[in-house]
């Protein structure tokens, strides 16, 4: 606690002393950065775009854990990110999915960031494995860029930099960036961030999914100057799957069962925030689950809805046949009791599980404006994070879908 409050206290002090040498950093970095956004190439069938990048790769092993494998932190994090993709790929034909790398090579870190900015891509999401002193230091945690707020943020990003000390040409291709030296990540931070919000809100999703459905000890989301998330001109994410410096992490990261339960982890967190970037958007959402291990199988009603009147504003119209929205409120992986305070005193509360998962929805029309109408009502109630759903005769089916088939 005492080192982190000093840690800042320094940093800005740092700031006031090397204020002009900040400046020609931050020009300097402004330079690579206008360099790195060039001409777009798109797939024009595909409506969002992904970057997956695993980490490291050929000779830069990343961390190499304890030192009883002899494959290191590159193979683990090459495993989940092509097994994340792979989900994706088979659940999102709209979504392409581009890897930084998909064998044993090492692209430098300015060409994964180009390759994201050049693909104009929606998301990029960077994975990574832990390394710490301490053997005892174990869970998961995920980086959105931002000035680092403890030491150990600011050391694990100075160890993910430092890959860039094994490309040739580093002076020359990183300008004003020196992965070792403090001033560089203060003038980081201080670049405008416009994809903050939506970066944290995929971070918080990853975190949860590892907490709640992989049960990974949960440290956090963080910020720290990461170049590969720094250069990104998108929503960004660095995931740190788990430490491979402890002995039992670094056992079920290298595990199949382990990459696979992180890999779905991950999907499921993207899944999650494109359901919310669909909805707001308007823009079509295909997914339709096939062979994601645990809780995403094909979502079907487990409950026949009877006729309710809601006494808390909430529209609940029972629709018997054809398709009906209703809204999602919560999730949990065991069953609630209804009465809860959880439910903040809804009457109508529906119940079906997806997996090993509860889910709960309130409100149900057969007009996609009256579930809108519903949503905002219960947002306000404080279900915060409310998104609609739609059914067709019990089974559920993709939103956009719905809205075309009631609107035609
Ligand atoms: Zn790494």
């Amino acid at each position: 606690m005492h080192k982190d409050a000093t840690t800042v206290e320094m940093n800005a002090q740092t700031k006031i002393n090397r204020g002009k040498r900040g400046a020609m950093i931050i020009l300097a970095l402004a330079a690579i950065f206008i360099a790195a956004v060039s001409t777009p190439t798109k797939d024009h069938k595909k409506t969002f775009t992904v970057v997956i990048d695993p980490g490291h790769g050929g000779k830069d092993p990343g961390n190499i854990g304890t030192g009883r494998f002899k494959r290191t932190e590159k193979n683990i994090s090459l495993d989940v990110s092509l097994q994340v993709g792979k989900y994706i790929q088979e659940n999102y034909p709209e979504v392409e999915v581009i890897y930084t790398r998909t064998g044993d090579t090492y692209p430098e870190l300015y060409q994964r960031c180009e390759i994201a900015n050049k693909a104009k891509a929606d998301l990029f999401i960077s994975i990574h494995c832990n390394a710490n002193d301490n053997r005892q230091a174990f869970g998961t945690e995920t980086f959105v860029m931002g000035l680092h707020k403890s030491e150990e943020s600011l050391k694990t990003a100075m160890r993910e930099n430092a890959s860039i000390y094994l490309e040739d040409n580093y002076e020359k291709n990183y300008g004003g960036f020196d992965p070792k030296n403090p001033d560089t990540y203060i003038a980081m931070s201080l670049r405008e961030n416009i994809f903050l919000d939506q970066s944290l809100a995929l971070a918080k999703n990853v975190q949860d999914e590892f907490r709640v459905k992989v049960g990974r000890k949960d440290r956090g989301v963080k910020q720290a100057g990461y170049y590969v998330i720094a250069f990104t001109n998108m929503p960004s994410i660095l995931v740190e799957l788990g430490f491979l410096t402890n002995e039992t992490e670094e056992d079920f990261l290298h595990s199949d069962d382990g990459k696979t339960y992180m890999a779905s982890a991950i999907y499921r967190a993207f899944k999650a925030y494109k359901e919310k970037t669909d909805l707001k958007t308007g823009k079509a959402s295909n997914a339709t689950a096939t062979n994601i291990p645990e809780e995403n199988k094909p979502e079907i009603s487990a409950e026949t809805t009877k006729p309710v009147t809601e006494s808390t504003g909430i529209t609940y119209n029972e629709v018997k046949s054809g398709i009906k929205f209703q809204v999602q409120i919560l999730t949990s992986s065991k069953p609630l009791n209804k009465k809860s305070s959880e439910f903040k005193g809804l009457d109508k509360v529906d119940e079906y599980i997806s997996g090993n998962v509860y889910k709960y929805m309130a409100g149900c029309t057969s007009s996609f404006q009256e579930a809108k109408t519903i949503q905002k009502k219960l947002r306000e109630k404080g279900f915060n994070d409310a998104f609609i759903v739609a059914f067709e005769n019990g089974q559920r089916i993709d939103l956009n879908e719905a809205i075309r088939k009631t609107t035609n």
